[in-house]
């Protein structure tokens, strides 16, 4: 028996999300004084990294492309495990109800502590869009953790990191026809920055020094949902309480009003700078900081002066 992990890749590279998946997967066994067992990709670069973050035992094997298919196989090795882990990645929460319901698993969606306790397993997740904590037991059959990305943190550590190939067939019904990928250098939900805008940009022709400001922060990009709807930017951009929920250390929040939808999905973020016309904008509340100004003077200044402070380091 152990903590089973599942880690994901993105062009067969770890994401940053999987080493804290990890990382938790380590704590939680120190917990309950077992192992943890690391379930990737065969196509996975360096699969032995992971023992740095605390894996012992890494199985390899073919999996599935699509989440429910990733849940069959998951399931298939259910017997073997005190808990499962999945990083709540896209692809991590839609893998994690899956696998609950073919396990029979008790499932901790929008987790962000490591459990406090073992019997049952305690967890604090985010509820009401994230607004208040709750303190929940997984008292069923198998304990399952989804976490918020960034929230618990990569930790260096020391595991036996034994690597070999298993094969788990699983019943893939489904097929993946399409595949879009996100445009943004830094995969939004486990960015460290994100500069978002909303419909106080005006247009899609005005989103260049967005984009010059993340690159320069080495940010990802997000937009409120109308400008999504509108096609201005892509879907996988869309933030907040319909969209991708955010964690990032800092989130400027450009030409967005702040309407209780989005911060749904971003008020986790430790800083919250905002960019509006408007002193009244609702934003203003959850602010860390807040400028008065317009978007189209603002950012370029914040482009140059980030520029200046870089090119001084
Ligand atoms: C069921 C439901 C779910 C929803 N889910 C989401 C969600 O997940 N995410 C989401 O974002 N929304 C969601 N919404 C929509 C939400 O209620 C708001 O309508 C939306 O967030 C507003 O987007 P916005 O702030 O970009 O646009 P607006 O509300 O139009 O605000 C634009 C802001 O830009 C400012 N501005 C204008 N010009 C400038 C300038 N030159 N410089 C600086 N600032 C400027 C304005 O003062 C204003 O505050 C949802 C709504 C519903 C009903």
């Amino acid at each position: 028996m152990s903590i089973i992990v599942f880690v994901e890749d993105w062009n067969n590279v770890f994401k940053k999300a999987s080493f804290e998946a990890v990382s938790y997967a380590k704590s939680w066994a120190d917990l309950a004084g077992t192992s943890v067992t690391a379930i990737t990709s065969t196509h996975a670069q360096d699969p032995g990294t992971l023992a740095t973050y605390g894996a012992d035992r890494i199985l390899t094997l073919s999996l599935s492309a699509t989440p429910f298919g990733t849940a069959q196989q998951l399931a298939a090795m259910a017997e073997e495990a005190t808990g499962i882990v999945i990083a709540g990645t896209s692809f991590g929460r839609s893998v994690a109800p899956a696998l609950a319901a073919l396990a029979n698993g008790s499932l901790s969606t929008n987790t962000t502590s490591i459990p406090s306790s073992i019997a049952p397993v305690t967890v604090e997740r985010g509820a009401f869009s994230s607004k208040g904590i709750e303190t929940i037991e997984l008292s069923g059959n198998l304990p399952i953790v989804s976490f918020v990305p960034n929230s618990i943190g990569i930790v260096e550590t020391h595991g036996i990191g034994a690597v070999s190939s298993f094969d788990a067939a699983g019943t893939d019904l489904l097929t993946v026809t399409d595949k879009t990928v996100a445009s943004g250098k830094v995969a939004l939900p486990e960015a460290e920055v994100v500069v978002s805008a909303g419909r106080g940009l005006k247009g899609p022709e005005n989103w260049a020094m967005i984009e010059e400001l993340a690159t320069v922060l080495g940010a990802a990009t997000a937009c409120s949902k109308p400008v999504s709807d509108i096609g201005w930017r892509p879907h996988s951009e869309h933030v907040g309480q319909t969209g991708i929920q955010v964690n990032p250390n800092l989130y400027i929040a450009i030409g967005i009003s702040g309407a209780i939808q989005h911060l749904a999905g971003v008020s986790a973020s430790k800083t919250i700078v905002v960019v509006n016309t408007d002193t009244e904008a609702p934003f203003f509340k959850a602010a860390d900081y807040g400028i008065v100004g317009d978007a189209f003077e603002v950012v370029p200044q914040l482009v140059n002066a980030m520029r200046a402070f870089k090119a001084e380091q």
